[in-house]
């Protein structure tokens, strides 16, 4: 995973005729902070936050839980959040942590000490101006919510601006939990409007409908009256019947957030059950990524019969398929498309500084305010040197943090 962090920047580097020491400058990680957390009965578990690059602001990225975290995933997601933050616009650096275990094997009482003891050892490190963290996955607001509370115990800052996804009762934001697939929507309504297609001629087709593809499915529907036309989870794809000649919306009441995630309550006349992957080859307009990464590859690539690819997951095209498809398909990349959790992050941190309490619909609109801004700023790099939006997003991130290095 690393090779892919740093073949991305390398490859865009040299596009854009940088020097091998602006290649090495921009890869380079500022600090990596590996530690042991232990649990007690010879329990202990590798910790890991890795500081990335701090040129336009702190220090930003979540904390995963997960037993494949390893240093080397650290720096390299910690490489992207980076390029994230960037690309975006967002005046914020990359960073990266995690914790080498599975949650599912902890006790309530184990996960909160796990918690704890990670910003027991990390509170010098961190800090509203210096490193924020926040949940990745195996990560939620309670898990959050403890590490802040042990910051403040530890440093008496009570600003809450230490951390973002925290619970809404202690200073996190309303719209976080909506906000990634909210603005996968958001961006793909603002490409569709860049090159005039009108989004309630679309059909859509959906790979994964946990958290990010619930709410892109949701608000497709709701707010850009797109058909969404087809869904899958990690079982099977659920497709609405001859839904070219039929005007039927996928219902997404009973889809609710206990059953979020699974398409089984969903099952009626109106639509069959296939295949897991036949998602992939659906005759759509838009296919949007949401379940995991490296799923279009050198096998299926040539399957697809989208047009638009938006991707929602993390890497969901892999580089070959991306090289075989680039010239023939508009894939929104990821590092814009799935930035909307961290621009609601952003949003949360601004609230925290300025003590205020924002509505659900001014975080709505300042997310489609950012999100907005990076696809158009995308597609315009884009369009003026003739290259894939998925380029052209990381050269956009590559010489804005040039730019900050040196002023
Ligand atoms: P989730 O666990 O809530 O949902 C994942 C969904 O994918 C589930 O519906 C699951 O059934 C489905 N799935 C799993 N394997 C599948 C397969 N082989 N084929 C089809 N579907 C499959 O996760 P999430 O939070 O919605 O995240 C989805 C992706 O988006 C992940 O790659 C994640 O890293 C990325 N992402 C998430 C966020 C966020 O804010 N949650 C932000 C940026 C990127």
């Amino acid at each position: 995973m690393i090779l892919s962090a740093k073949n991305l920047v390398t490859r865009v580097g040299k596009d854009l005729g940088l020097s091998e020491d602006d290649i090495e400058y921009l890869l380079k990680i500022d600090k990596e902070h590996v530690f042991e957390i232990d649990l007690g009965n010879g329990r202990t578990h590798k910790a890991y936050r890795v500081q990335h690059n701090n040129l336009r602001g702190p220090y930003k990225g979540g904390i995963r839980l997960h037993p494949a975290v390893d240093l080397d995933e650290v720096r390299a997601l910690s490489i992207l959040m980076t390029l994230k933050t960037a690309a975006i616009g967002l005046p914020l650096g990359g960073g990266k942590g995690g914790v080498a275990i599975d949650p599912r094997d902890l006790s309530e009482e184990d996960l909160e000490r796990l918690s704890r003891a990670y910003v027991e050892h990390m509170h010098p490190h961190i800090g509203p101006d210096t490193d924020i963290p926040a949940p990745d996955v195996n990560t939620n607001a309670k898990i959050i919510d403890w590490m802040v509370e042990e910051y403040e115990n530890i440093t008496g800052d009570n600003s809450k601006a230490s951390f973002t996804g925290k619970s809404i009762e202690n200073g996190g934001s309303l719209g976080r939990e909506a906000a990634t697939g909210r603005g996968g929507m958001l961006a793909l309504a603002e490409y569709l409007r860049l090159v005039g297609k009108d989004p309630k001629e679309l059909t859509i087709a959906v790979q994964g409908v946990g958290n990010v593809g619930f709410f892109f499915t949701k608000y497709a529907q709701e707010e850009l009256g797109s058909r969404v036309v087809a869904i899958s989870d990690s079982q099977r794809t659920l497709l609405v019947k001859d839904f070219q000649n039929n005007k039927t919306f996928l219902s997404v009441e009973g889809f609710d957030k206990s059953k979020r995630g699974l398409i089984d309550d969903l099952a009626d006349e109106h639509v069959e059950f296939l295949d897991r992957d036949a998602i992939l080859n659906q005759p759509v307009d838009v296919l949007v990524l949401a379940a995991l990464g490296d799923v279009v590859v050198k096998d299926n690539a040539f399957d697809i019969k989208a047009s638009i690819i938006l991707e929602l997951a993390n890497g969901p095209v892999d580089d070959f398929a991306f090289k075989a498809l680039k010239d023939d398909k508009v894939i929104i990349p990821d590092i814009i498309a799935n930035s909307g959790g961290v621009i609601v992050s952003y949003l949360e941190w601004l609230q925290n500084r300025a003590g205020e309490k924002w509505s659900a619909q001014e975080v709505d609109e300042n997310l489609k305010i950012y999100m907005s801004k990076a696809v158009r700023s995308m597609y315009d790099y884009a369009k003026q040197k003739d290259i894939p939006l998925k380029e052209a997003a990381l050269a956009l991130a590559i010489t804005r943090l040039l730019e900050s290095r040196k002023s």
